[in-house]
């Protein structure tokens, strides 16, 4: 059996019962940084054998613990912080699990993604978690600025402020919440346009570890043609035609009559 198991993103009381339960009952531990997770393990009592499993090692440690589960052993499977597979080890061994229908479960807790949602205050009912954010201006509008939801996505505290420019350049009164160590003792979350973050933060440098939201914004034509984003909005993020026309005409602020008769007519046209 293998659990694959949710820890603390900062503060160490951030765990299930459950989760203490399979990490006590597991024969050994695969995680990231072995030292780290011993601090976590050692707040609780826990001494397991620790096994060194980090991105550079997915692969070649596969076959060895496909044999030991196969062989009938119970792993754990930890990160240094959060879920893993998200932006973390795990998704070869679950698909290997898979594919060779051994048993694995999950078990839940936190996860930082999921934490700066709801700590940004955005709308939840559509978002997108897209890990570390493109560093090109043009993949920007496309991924994130584009996006007819919330998005969701790491960033360095060195790359924040180019970030924040970035988007003032494209849509100056997006709301974006920068969260800041979360759930450690120095936890914020700062929201506003990219103007009032970089004021802020250039006042305060800043530190840690960060995740960005994005609430829905406006492109105007002049940053994003009409048929562009609406062909972008089928490709790049799945939408239906109807879908696209209805998201382009509130990304762009006009009336949705207006851009159907504008696809309409385009169409005539052929
Ligand atoms: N698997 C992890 C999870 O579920 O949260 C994410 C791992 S990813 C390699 C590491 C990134 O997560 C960091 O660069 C940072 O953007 C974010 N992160 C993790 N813990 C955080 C925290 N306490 N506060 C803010 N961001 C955090």
């Amino acid at each position: 059996m293998l659990f694959v198991i949710a820890t603390p993103i900062g503060h160490l009381g951030d765990i299930s019962s459950r989760a203490l339960e399979a990490l006590s009952s597991s024969d050994a531990i695969l995680c990231e940084d072995t030292r780290r997770s011993a601090i976590l393990l050692d707040r609780y009592g826990i001494k397991k054998k620790l096994v060194s499993y980090h991105q550079f090692k997915e692969r070649q440690l596969l076959e060895q613990i496909l044999a030991q589960l196969e062989g009938g052993a119970t792993l754990a499977l930890i990160s240094d912080a959060g879920t893993p597979c998200i932006n973390d080890p795990g998704l070869i061994l679950i698909q290997a699990c898979i594919e060779r229908s051994l048993p694995f479960t999950p078990i839940p807790g936190p996860c930082s993604v999921i934490q700066a949602l709801v700590l940004s205050g955005f709308a939840t009912e559509r978002f997108q978690f897209i890990g570390f954010l493109p560093r090109k201006p043009k993949e920007m509008l496309r991924q994130v600025l584009c996006y007819p939801g919330t998005t969701v996505a790491f960033e360095s505290p060195q790359r924040l402020m180019d970030t924040l420019e970035a988007v003032d350049e494209i849509d100056p009164k997006r709301q974006v919440a920068v969260a800041r160590e979360m759930t450690k003792t120095f936890e914020e979350c700062r929201r506003g346009t990219p103007k009032e973050l970089m004021a802020h933060f250039k006042e305060h440098p800043p530190k840690g570890e960060i995740v960005l939201s994005f609430a829905l914004g406006k492109i105007p034509e002049d940053k994003m043609p009409l048929d562009e984003l609406i062909e972008m909005l089928q490709e790049l993020h799945g939408l239906s035609l109807k879908e696209a026309i209805k998201q382009a005409a509130r990304l762009q602020g006009v009336p949705k009559s207006s851009v159907y008769k504008q696809v309409h007519s385009r169409h005539e046209t052929f």
